[in-house]
């Protein structure tokens, strides 16, 4: 009896369970990122770019192809000087792309001492350990969405990254196939709705939300924006895209009203909850499995602001 369900848990985690993303591959990529040494990724820094090529190479690892160029690191000017989007492609079955961005730039450091560094944990290294663990999930799947990484710089300049990359010429042909774009910002907490649950900005404007939740896995929720009087849809990166038409929208789980964290010296590790984003990691690859260019197709409504 003992060997049979000895047996049995090795085939069901082996086979069944074989591109779940670890719990310690998130603790992983997330302190990476959030570490001291990255100095608070403040875009015009070294740290900033180590940041970036910390990206291209878990990028690498999961044999991603480049979007533009001979490199994931995407050039852009920024005050004179070179600073870097990141972006990977997964082809699929089909051209029609799923999209997934989360910005990585942050702060930076001020110049009192003792602990004088902006981890940003939550804001934003937890959007691009989600980007990165979507990216783990589908490493060795053949999914019938093709997907693009996107890994944003400059968003808290002004939105910079997400605004040139947005632009690329070579890049045009490529956003023309994207039926959604999902940015991730702030997701290191357990939102107001309970674990395993993201709201989305912007929830009003398409049917993104609806055709989500009906194929949603692991009682994955996204909930409609509770901070709707404060537009976050167009205060974020993803707005970079909504301008080319693209369907695209934030997801996030900060609590708004109640964060003490937000662009702090204590938003760091402590403010993580590793578990709950794992879960959210494997609840989405596994939904995203499911999705298909035929059922799942969003659509803006005629609310949405397109310019
Ligand atoms: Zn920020």
């Amino acid at each position: 009896m003992k060997k049979h369900s000895f047996l049995f848990a090795m085939l069901f985690s082996t086979v069944f369970y074989a591109q779940e993303v670890s719990r310690e591959r998130v603790v992983n990529v997330l302190s990476a990122l959030a570490s001291d040494e990255m100095k608070g990724r403040e875009i015009g820094t070294p740290a900033n770019d180590s940041a970036a090529v910390y990206i291209a190479d878990r990028f690498k690892e999961n044999n991603l192809s480049y979007c533009t160029g001979s490199s994931y690191l995407v050039p852009f000017e920024y005050k004179g000087k070179v600073a870097y989007n990141v972006c990977g492609i997964k082809k699929g079955k089909s051209e029609k792309t799923l999209a997934y961005s989360a910005h990585f730039d942050h702060i930076g450091s001020n110049n009192k001492s003792g602990d004088n560094v902006f981890n940003g944990a939550d804001d934003n290294a937890s959007g691009v350990t989600l980007m990165v663990g979507l990216s783990d999930y589908f490493k060795n799947e053949n999914p019938d969405f093709s997907m693009m990484y996107i890994a944003f710089n400059g968003e808290e300049k002004g939105m910079k990254g997400s605004k040139a990359i947005s632009e690329i010429q070579d890049l045009q042909p490529a956003y023309k196939n994207i039926n959604a774009l999902f940015n991730f910002e702030m997701v290191a907490t357990v939102s107001q709705f309970g674990k395993n649950a993201l709201y989305m900005t912007g929830d009003e404007f398409s049917d993104l939300d609806e055709l989500f939740n009906a194929k949603a896995e692991n009682q994955l929720k996204i909930h409609p924006d509770p901070y709707i009087g404060q537009q976050l849809f167009y205060r974020s990166d993803n707005v970079s895209f909504v301008k080319k038409k693209v369907i695209a929208h934030s997801f996030s789980t900060v609590d708004m009203n109640t964060a003490k964290h937000y662009h702090q010296l204590n938003d760091d590790l402590s403010v993580v909850n590793f578990d709950n984003l794992t879960q959210i990691i494997n609840s989405f690859g596994k939904t995203i499995q499911k999705l298909t260019p035929e059922n799942f197709t969003p659509k803006y409504n005629d609310k949405v602001n397109l310019n």
